[in-house]
């Protein structure tokens, strides 16, 4: 450890790992990474499950899509990747449907026997008559999918997810999130030219980031760690935290909301053969689970007695009795409160003007990717080198 460096990197998510890794390879520039918690990776965190020997994310599954050349060619110089197409089902009534939403879901979900033009014409009429709350996350879906689609697959699991009816929430990215298809495309994103898993995990991935004898990493830093930040850096901050963290909260802290995902062992038999199941109903009181055990780089043994699989819930709602004392993971998300968007709004616009200070990741955008995240970070790193 030195007494200063020239960047200093708050939070050893995706976002930081790349940034602090450019600027110490391609600039030679000396790092120092501040992060929060006990371990690097961010929401990108795996460990190791004892029991069946598997490496599982402990904030649920994430699958990387990018049609970014620069971005992929960038992360295969840090591990080996394998090919996985996400699909994804939602699960009502003992029955499973694709989602997003496509052609057969619409039929199954209506019991109609639609061709694509059909299915067009119901949800644009559905559309027409249904009534919205204008500006909200509500009026976002019923305008995209119809009201009928919305009140079956999407209204509950969104609720759940974001603690709030989607009428009093902002509209982010609703069709980029749950676009609908009048084909059979069972894919979560169809068009993304590179999808695929890290063959060791993304937390291996960011190890590998972060590796550079160049970068320092600091685990465990307190809340203030933009002050320490600023103190220890010769040249620049970069931050991947909370946006109002940079101006102490003077327009008011930004809301987050929280949800846990609760950890547990079942037999193969009893739980779900996907990787990923949503529950968009009101009755089941988590919105999603995660088998890891079916992604491809888990490496799981298919004969296992035993499954993981994570049920993922709002932190408020109430535990199951099956789930208590399991292990449990925390992530927070930005709400999506009306007023959070517009607060958010007047923090993200101030950045800019901050000399020597780059904000980005998920706390700059409301709802990235990984790869968008790595193209972003990659360019923030070409402008910070142009500009000292
Ligand atoms: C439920 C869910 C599912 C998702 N699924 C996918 C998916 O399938 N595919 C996909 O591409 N993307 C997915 N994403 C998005 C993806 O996980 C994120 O965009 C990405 O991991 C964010 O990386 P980041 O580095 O910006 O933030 P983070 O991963 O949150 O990392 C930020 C780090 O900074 C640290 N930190 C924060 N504040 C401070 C501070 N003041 N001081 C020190 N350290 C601090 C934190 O502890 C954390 O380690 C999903 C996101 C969620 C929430």
């Amino acid at each position: 450890m030195f007494e200063s460096y020239d960047f200093v990197v708050i939070g050893a998510g995706i976002a930081g790992a790349v940034v602090a890794e450019r600027l110490a390879q391609s600039g030679g520039f000396s790092i120092l990474v501040l992060e929060a918690s006990c371990s690097a990776g961010g929401l990108l965190r795996s460990d190791r499950d004892h029991l069946t020997g598997i490496k599982y994310p402990i904030y649920g599954s994430r699958a990387l899509y990018s049609d970014d050349e620069t971005v992929i060619k960038y992360l295969m110089n840090f591990g080996s990747f394998v090919p996985y197409e996400h699909r994804v089902r939602a699960r009502i009534n003992d029955r499973n449907f694709v989602v997003p939403i496509n052609l057969e879901t619409i039929n199954q979900a209506l019991g109609t026997s639609f061709d694509a033009e059909e299915a067009k014409a119901f949800v644009k009429d559905d559309i027409e008559s249904s009534a919205i709350t204008q500006g909200t996350l509500e009026e976002a879906a019923v305008t995209s999918i119809g009201r009928s689609l919305y009140e079956m697959f999407v209204r509950g699991f969104l609720t759940k997810q974001l603690g709030a009816d989607p009428a009093i929430l902002s509209d982010d990215a609703f069709n980029a999130r749950f676009p609908i298809r009048f084909d059979n495309e069972d894919r979560f994103v169809p068009a993304a030219k590179w999808q695929m898993l890290p063959k060791n995990g993304f937390d291996d991935l960011i190890d590998q980031l972060l590796a550079s004898s160049r970068i320092d990493v600091r685990f465990d830093v307190g809340a203030d760690s933009f002050a320490t930040a600023k103190r220890l850096s010769r040249i620049g901050v970069v931050h991947s935290g909370s946006v109002d963290a940079l101006f102490n909260q003077q327009f008011g802290p930004l809301e987050y909301g929280e949800n846990i995902v609760c950890w547990k062992h079942s037999k193969p038999a009893d739980v779900q053969h996907f990787p990923v199941v949503t529950y968009p109903d009101f009755e089941t009181p988590y919105f999603r689970t995660h088998a890891p055990a079916y992604l491809p780089n888990s490496m799981a043994d298919p004969k296992a007695e035993k499954i993981l699989v994570g049920y993922e819930m709002s932190a408020n709602a109430a535990i199951p009795d099956f789930l208590s004392g399991c292990p449990a993971y925390r992530y927070r998300y930005l709400a999506k409160s009306l007023e959070n968007k517009r607060r958010h709004a007047v923090y993200t616009s101030l950045v800019s003007e901050m000399s020597g200070v780059y904000a980005l990741g998920r706390h700059m955008i409301p709802s990235p990717n990984i790869g968008a995240s790595v193209g972003i970070a990659l360019e923030t790193v070409e402008r910070i080198r142009h500009s000292v």
